[in-house]
């Protein structure tokens, strides 16, 4: 077994951008462990994105086919046992997805091989696979030694900086996998109404509200901030408990993991289960009224006050800066 292959996805018939980044985290590794890099998109129209999928690949594995199309688990996983069956690698790297996150663990149960999820740095150790992920809620960073053949790892996304366009991919390998017996069988399809502006795992601003809000009528604050900013809306795990929000805005340990470059906590104390949510911030800026909050600890600014005063005077700048 040799070899680094990274699984893509694909939404909208293009590459995500997540896909990006595990096809330069790949890249880094295939070179650290001088072996080579390999690429695999599975999916019902390929046609588009496998012709973007350039990760610098010595070839591309694609398996197409219309039985993709409701995602099942079982599909999925048994497209991937092909790749691997084909392309033998030593190391296999995916993005974390809600859809991952169902089907590469049987995956690796499936091969029995050693797997970690979510991990926000890779390093090989003199051929030994070493990643690091964020445990116990996001308070200390957990280094693991991945076993076993092949070695497997999901990426957390944003931790990694996504490999620009334009490398070349060698070869192209189609993989027939016929559609199995279904084991579960998908009778209806409901997509929720996407969140208005951009999801909160691509985002590069967001502005969260959390139970210091205090009540839906509240959350124009919150609305009225993003919309300054341009920013994409979060919310503590109280507000989605509460029925205030949708739980797709959630951010924290049983929410969404983001990384963006400014992430606005309002009115959030500042629990280890949210904060293991924003790890990969880059600058937190925090509006509460306690001043013994512990989201100050992890805050690189914060603002000691009502966000209710605060907050429009906030708004009313940024509107004067850009206007
Ligand atoms: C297994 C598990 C998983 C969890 N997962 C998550 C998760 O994914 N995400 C998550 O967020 N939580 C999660 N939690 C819940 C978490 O423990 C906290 O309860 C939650 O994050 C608290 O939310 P909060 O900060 O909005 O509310 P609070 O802790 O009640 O904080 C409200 C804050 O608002 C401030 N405030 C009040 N009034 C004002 C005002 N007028 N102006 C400014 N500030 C004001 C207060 O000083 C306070 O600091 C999880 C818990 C468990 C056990």
């Amino acid at each position: 077994m040799a070899g680094v292959l990274v699984f893509g996805d694909v939404a909208g018939g293009e590459p995500t951008a997540a896909s990006l980044e595990v096809a330069a985290a790949g890249a880094a590794l295939a070179e650290a462990l001088g072996e080579p890099l390999s690429g695999a998109l599975v999916g019902a129209d390929l046609a588009e994105a496998s012709q973007q999928f350039r990760g610098g690949f010595a070839c591309l594995y694609l398996v197409e086919g219309s039985h993709y199309r409701p995602y099942t688990a079982q599909a999925y996983l048994t497209a991937a046992q092909a790749v691997i069956q084909a392309c033998s690698p030593s190391v296999v790297l995916f993005t974390h997805t809600l859809e991952t996150r169902d089907w590469v663990p049987q995956l690796a149960a499936r091969l029995n091989s050693g797997l970690v999820m979510d991990c926000t740095a890779l390093a090989s150790e003199g051929g030994a696979l070493v990643v690091t992920k964020p445990v116990y809620g996001g308070a200390v960073l957990g280094e693991f030694v991945v076993r076993g053949a092949p070695r497997m790892a999901t990426l957390r996304t944003r931790a990694f900086t996504p490999r620009p366009a334009g490398f070349s991919r060698e070869e192209v390998t189609r993989l027939e996998v016929a559609a199995s017996q279904p084991e579960r069988l998908v009778l209806l399809e409901e997509t929720a109404a996407a969140a208005a502006g951009t999801r909160l795992q691509d985002a590069k601003i967001i502005v969260a509200g959390g139970r210091g809000i205090r009540g839906p009528d509240n959350w124009h604050f919150i609305e009225e901030a993003s919309a300054a900013l341009g920013a994409a809306v979060g919310c503590s795990r109280p507000m989605v408990d509460a029925g205030w929000v949708p739980s797709s805005h959630q951010i924290g340990l049983s929410g969404t993991s983001v990384a963006p470059d400014l992430y606005l906590a309002v009115g959030i104390s500042g629990a280890v289960q949210h904060l293991a949510g924003i790890t990969a911030a880059r600058v937190v800026v925090a509006i509460n009224s306690d001043s013994g909050a512990d989201i100050f600890t992890r805050a690189n600014y914060g603002v000691v006050g009502d966000y209710r005063e605060v907050l429009p005077a906030f708004i009313a700048r940024i509107k004067q800066l850009r206007a």
